[in-house]
């Protein structure tokens, strides 16, 4: 298989041989601290990434698999939601005709380039990959954050008797 993992997130392009070569990385919390405004809080996830250098190109296939962490929509705890996503990336160093004719996102390295750095790469297509809404299960929010928000909104006033649900459960038993 591929190299040890490292988190450095980028492939030395130069010198690199014609043919194919395998990579691993591993994204975790400490690399979406360098990203403004992420929603995303923590992550366990295994990029698997396969090469393949021609004279004038390079493709890139990566598959993204793991967990991780963003605020529940509804009560602000902390969510872990599987994600899985593949990533694919054609990097050219001159503009060719011999490319593979595929529909895939390209880049133009210039030549010169010593490695190719797949970090907003892998970012993007974490973030294309995350859910639009982002909720616990029914029933698996945080009550008390719930009943605190919905207190802060003011609406379902929470009495002495509890919650109007509570009471309801009452006149059903
Ligand atoms: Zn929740």
């Amino acid at each position: 298989m591929g190299k040890e993992p490292d988190n450095l997130y980028t492939i030395p392009v130069k010198g690199l041989s014609v043919g194919k070569h395998q990579y691993g990385f591993l994204i975790d919390k400490k690399f979406f601290e360098d990203f403004e405004n992420s929603q995303i809080l923590g992550a366990s996830l295994k990029v698997d990434v396969d090469l393949e250098r021609s004279e004038t190109w390079i493709r890139i296939v990566s598959a993204i698999q793991g967990t991780i962490s963003v605020e529940c929509d509804r009560c602000l705890d902390e969510l872990v939601i599987p994600l899985k996503t593949e990533a694919s990336l054609l990097v050219r160093f001159v503009k060719n005709e011999d490319e593979p004719e595929e529909d895939l996102e390209t880049i133009t390295l210039d030549p010169s380039e010593a490695i190719l750095d797949l970090r907003q790469f892998f970012y993007d297509y974490i973030c294309l990959s995350m859910p639009i809404q982002m909720v616990h299960e029914e029933g698996k929010c945080d009550p008390e954050m719930i009943a605190r928000l919905e207190n802060a909104r003011g609406e379902k006033p929470v009495g002495e008797n509890g919650s109007p649900f509570d009471r309801l459960k009452d006149l059903l038993n």
